[in-house]
């Protein structure tokens, strides 16, 4: 990929960083003047010249943005698709894992969201049947469950500070999250309330102890639904004014949802605009009971099933 010998002179370094002592001392170049003159790259939406940030960066970005990569895929060309699903195996790869993010992992990396690849292959069977192809599968299902009728009584954990205000629930303490569904309903699901500074602080100082809560609920065969009140795109462009560490933005807490996700088959979250739309959500992913454990509800949510 990138050779050690001079593009200007043509003499030979022992490494990189000789290379780049060389053309400072001998041409007066910048490795970021030096590698767009010599090595061009362009964006394969625009055309325009790929950023140089830094060489790693510089060879592996095919666009300058994930609006020119979400533009490019609209041609639904063989390329595309061949580009796309390059995309999930690599990461499948790299994570030692044969199943594909899901919606919200997606959603919040350089790559088209599962509703992007499943116009792209022309739908769930078709792109299950492409992902098999390369030994890959889809985590989480995209069909909407049955919701199940009749009275939901929830229960509300004993330690919830502002319990959203369902009309039948009782106060009882839970052994994880802050509301499961009784009696008929119950069905081990429990969905965690989170504002986004609860969010942010469970990621960050607060991640041991979250990742004992998820392992103590795998071990007694409990699964969490992370609801947290706030919109996605400001989650993944959260920015604490008052942050207690300028290390703590959305991408930080992104890919921390993610690898949460990636090892425990037990979570998931999903991102609410308010309190009301929390509570319709909550409710809806206690109707389908065990369903909800295997749908991907960041993405039914996105597409107005839930
Ligand atoms: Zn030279």
């Amino acid at each position: 990929m990138i050779n050690q010998k001079c593009k200007v002179c043509g003499i030979e370094n022992g490494s990189v960083a000789a290379l780049h002592r060389h053309i400072k001392k001998e041409h007066g170049f910048s490795p970021k003047d030096y590698y767009p003159l010599f090595y061009e790259r362009r964006d394969l939406f625009d055309n325009e010249l790929i950023e140089f940030r830094d060489i790693k960066q510089y060879f592996v970005t095919d666009f300058n943005c994930k609006g020119n990569l979400l533009e490019w895929i609209k041609s639904g060309s063989p390329e595309v698709l061949n580009y796309t699903l390059e995309i999930l195996k690599k990461r499948a790869e790299e994570k030692k894992t044969n199943l594909i993010p899901s919606h919200v992992e997606l959603k919040s990396l350089f790559a088209p969201n599962l509703s992007d690849y499943l116009n792209l292959f022309g739908g769930e069977s078709n792109f299950s049947s492409r992902l098999s192809d390369s030994g890959l599968k889809m985590k989480l299902g995209v069909q909407k469950p049955e919701l199940k009728l009749g009275e939901l009584k929830i229960s509300v954990d004993t330690r919830e500070q502002e319990p959203l205000p369902f009309e039948d629930c009782s106060v009882n303490k839970l052994i994880v999250g802050d509301y499961a569904p009784s009696d008929d309903f119950f069905c081990n699901l429990f969905i965690e309330r989170k504002s986004i500074n609860d969010l942010a602080g469970t990621l960050t100082k607060g991640l041991e102890r979250f990742e004992k809560e998820i392992q103590r609920a795998e071990s007694l065969g409990a699964y969490l639904v992370v609801v947290t009140e706030f919109p996605f795109i400001d989650a993944l462009e959260y920015s604490p004014k008052n942050s207690f560490s300028q290390r703590i933005g959305g991408a930080f807490l992104f890919n921390k949802i993610r690898s949460l996700m990636t090892n425990y088959n037990n979570i998931q979250f999903v991102f609410s605009r308010n309190r009301d739309r929390s509570m319709s959500i909550i409710e809806s992913v206690f109707r389908m009971g065990e369903a909800a454990k295997v749908v991907d509800l960041e993405y039914l949510k996105d597409n107005g099933h839930l």
